[in-house]
């Protein structure tokens, strides 16, 4: 089973195996990873969530909607990673196991994955989650103790979800599988980086995967809450926009899942396929903008940080398409 990587140099390593792995497939005529949302509500107010500041309409994905997306997907063939999580917390959505039956049958994705809070993650939901064929749940704990934890999160208990995460653990184990992989992870913040080093010496040696995920503003809906500031960079064309596709829970697309007010919503599903839509002059324009380095032209992504935590493909992306500026930049 796949363990912890602390070690910087490694983290470096694997780094830099996926840009390679990245540049390789690059131009993709449909999207590596797709984002799907089963629901926008959530059950907790974390501070470093921007969710308290978008006017989107609360909903849950019609099961309808996730099948015409599965079709569309299979129509192509498979994507490396289809994650069920967006906006909101998706064990909230009650057919939630039906729609990772349904894309693990039609064979859309190598990975299906879920991103959960844990405070439904009760035995019995494990279960279903476990039997429904999920190939990865990762578990925001955010924390190491239980002050850090209601301070972050308004609401829960630390305690209990982490009994949730050892519960899912012990019935893998149960259950004889392998699967799903489980990892926890905090994102990090000035409140809880005291805590890192007790984060890890609680998890590495229990979960598949200990992770820190560093904090980015949400184009600027929340203030800095990172330990030493968010470091300031030359601005690069964000990869996001050659790899990944986001659908929200109602079927409209959004240019990747920081879009959390919805700004950016270009289209529907319900209107056109995905491929159309990846293909399609909105995507292109954005890239276009990037490429050529005019994003006052893109109010969206003008306030953005997160492109930094991505991989710097950039330069790379720059001298692949200066070429093709005027003509469109994900055909071979
Ligand atoms: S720059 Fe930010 S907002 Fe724009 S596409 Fe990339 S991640 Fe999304």
């Amino acid at each position: 089973m796949l363990k912890f990587i602390r070690d910087p140099e490694r983290i470096k390593r694997w780094m830099n195996l996926r840009v390679m792995l990245i540049k390789n497939l690059i131009p993709l005529d449909y999207p590596l990873i797709i984002n799907v949302e089963p629901t926008n509500a959530c059950n907790l107010k974390c501070v470093m969530c921007p969710r308290r500041f978008s006017n989107r309409k609360i909903g849950y994905m019609e099961m309808e909607t996730f099948e015409k997306i599965i079709n569309d997907i299979k129509e192509f063939g498979i994507v490396f990673r289809l994650f069920l999580q967006k906006d909101g917390e998706p064990l909230l959505h009650p057919e939630l196991e039906s729609m990772i039956r349904m894309a693990k049958a039609k064979r859309v994705a190598k990975m299906v994955s879920v991103i959960t809070n844990g405070v439904l993650l009760s035995p019995k939901r494990a279960r279903e989650l476990i039997r429904s064929g999920i190939d990865d749940i990762s578990i925001s704990l955010d924390a190491a103790k239980e002050t850090t934890y209601r301070q972050l999160k308004s609401s829960g208990s630390l305690e209990e979800v982490e009994e949730n995460v050892r519960g899912l653990l012990n019935l893998r184990k149960e259950l004889g599988r392998s699967k799903p992989i489980i990892r926890v992870r905090m994102v990090d913040l000035r409140e809880n980086c005291g805590e890192r080093e007790a984060f890890f010496k609680k998890w590495e040696s229990v979960a598949d995967f200990v992770e820190v995920i560093p904090f980015h503003t949400w184009k600027g809906a929340i203030e800095d809450l990172s330990p030493d500031g968010i470091p300031v960079c030359e601005r690069y064309p964000c990869s996001l926009l050659w790899y990944t596709a986001v659908i929200n829970w109602d079927g409209s697309l959004s240019p990747c899942c920081i879009d959390y007010d919805g700004a950016g919503i270009f289209g529907s599903i319900n209107d056109r396929t995905l491929y159309q839509h990846w293909n399609g002059h909105n995507m292109e324009g954005l890239r276009h903008a990037h490429i050529a380095g005019c994003l006052e032209e893109v109010p969206f992504c003008r306030n953005c940080e997160y492109w930094r935590i991505k991989e710097d493909i950039g330069g790379w992306l720059k001298k692949k398409y200066a070429s093709r500026i005027n003509k469109g930049f994900n055909s071979p």
